[in-house]
């Protein structure tokens, strides 16, 4: 595509006209859809979430879509493009929550492409493309062990073993679904391919503070980051802490605290790096005894995979260097790699474009938290759109991200959809 062809294309100006003020309206009214008193809790398949599919189907239709539940309780709201058969934009987010949530997190996401839509609907404008929007019911993973439900259905890689799982009450996850009126024997229909769908694409809430201390009230994700856990066992020798002379004890404790200072140092240094001692415990410890044994936990997350092996390694040797240094024995057992989920480059250039012609600066990020774009991964393109949140806070009920904000994220969205179709008319 041309600088000059671009120059001609139509943009969404004039034509477009998001109500900011009814986004912020429905993210309100929704946030009061709670399975407890008092503060917004929405679990998967649970009342409140039948209460929301209800209101958001409604919405759904009123912006010119028509909607269907699938077998894993996904809401999809289909506006046709030009012709009825052509391939699908999915625009999308989740509107389960975690327990006392806040009101923007994966909703944001579902209100604002409701939002597009009915702005483009009321303009009498379509696309060669149809325009869906997905609301997903499993992204928190609160009620059951496995998570992504939904947006797993749509990748077409739902593990059927999932069904099984049972929730604190002993309700299966197959249970809670047909209790809900959605066919289980369904789920593998719902798989979409690259022939029925261009991508997916989420507007989402950043749930960190980077764009408030960049003063930008929307930026890009470049991934979502790849994580790796697991867990240190120390072991020194627990001894008098009295009789037991400096130079002669084995501190599994005092070793412990050299290898946190080291893994928060070096990942100070990594620009894209983040690594976390979550947990420590010493069993059997009390005042007056050296430490003999510690349990720690490490967490470290990057968008690049090579990176985040890299780093892994070279804090584990310095981590068994520090052992050996105080005598200490060290096991490591790494339980959790998950790779990290790039998003698409050609939409996320269609989005880093929409931001451009929205007038706004262009801020590129990494998500530290998993969405439901990333079961796409390898499956779809897909691409995301975070919105500066007050205090970076997050599954919290002060959560906040202005209507300003809102406002920017909508026109984004509907200048990158511009922008896809501007890219359709010069192929
Ligand atoms: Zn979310």
């Amino acid at each position: 595509m041309s600088a000059l062809k671009t120059s001609v294309h139509a943009t969404t100006a004039g034509v477009f006209m998001p109500d900011a003020g009814a986004v912020a309206a429905r993210l309100d009214e929704l946030g009061l859809v709670s399975d407890e008193a008092g503060m917004l809790t929405r679990l998967y398949l649970s009342p409140a979430h039948r209460k929301a599919i209800n209101l958001v189907d409604g919405w759904m239709r009123e912006a010119g879509m028509s909607t269907r539940l699938d077998g894993a309780a996904t809401l999809i709201g289909r506006y046709e493009g030009t012709r009825t058969d052509a391939p699908a934009l999915l625009i999308g987010s989740h509107i389960d929550t975690v327990r006392n949530a806040g009101r923007f997190d994966g909703n944001l996401g579902v209100v604002s492409g409701i939002e597009v839509v009915r702005a483009f609907h009321a303009a009498g404008k379509r696309f060669p493309f149809a325009i869906e929007v997905v609301a997903f019911g499993d992204e928190e993973g609160v009620r059951f062990d496995s998570t992504l439900g939904g947006s797993r259905a749509l990748a077409g890689t739902f593990d059927m073993n999932a069904l099984d799982e049972r929730d604190s009450n002993g309700v299966s996850r197959r249970e809670a679904l047909t209790a809900f009126g959605c066919d289980v024997s369904l789920i593998d229909r719902s798989a979409r391919t690259r022939r029925d769908t261009i991508g997916y694409v989420e507007v989402h809430i950043e749930q960190g503070p980077v764009l408030e201390m960049h003063n930008i009230p929307v930026g890009v994700v470049t991934a979502i980051n790849g994580a790796s856990r697991g867990k240190f066992v120390l072991t020194g020798k627990a001894s008098h802490a009295g009789t037991t002379p400096m130079d002669l004890r084995k501190d599994a404790l005092a070793a412990a605290a050299e290898i946190i200072v080291m893994v928060e140092r070096y990942a100070h240094a990594e620009a894209d790096l983040v690594a976390t001692i979550g947990q420590i415990e010493t069993p059997g410890g009390t005042i007056n005894t050296v430490p003999g044994l510690v349990r720690m936990t490490f967490d470290v997350r990057c968008p690049s995979d090579e990176l985040r092996h890299n780093a892994v390694a070279d804090i584990l040797a310095n981590a068994r260097a520090i052992a050996s240094s105080r005598k200490v024995a060290i096991d490591i057992d790494i339980s959790h790699d998950a790779p990290a989920s790039p998003c698409d480059e050609r939409l996320s250039r269609a989005l880093a474009q929409a931001v451009e012609r929205c007038e706004l600066p262009l801020l590129t990020l990494s998500s530290g938290a998993g969405h439901d774009a990333m079961a796409f991964r390898g499956i779809l393109p897909f691409a995301m759109l975070f919105v500066r949140c007050r205090d970076g806070l997050s599954h919290h009920p002060d959560e906040y991200a202005a209507p300003q904000d809102i406002d920017i994220g909508v026109r984004v969205l509907a200048e990158f959809i511009q922008t896809l179709h501007n890219q359709q008319v010069d192929k």
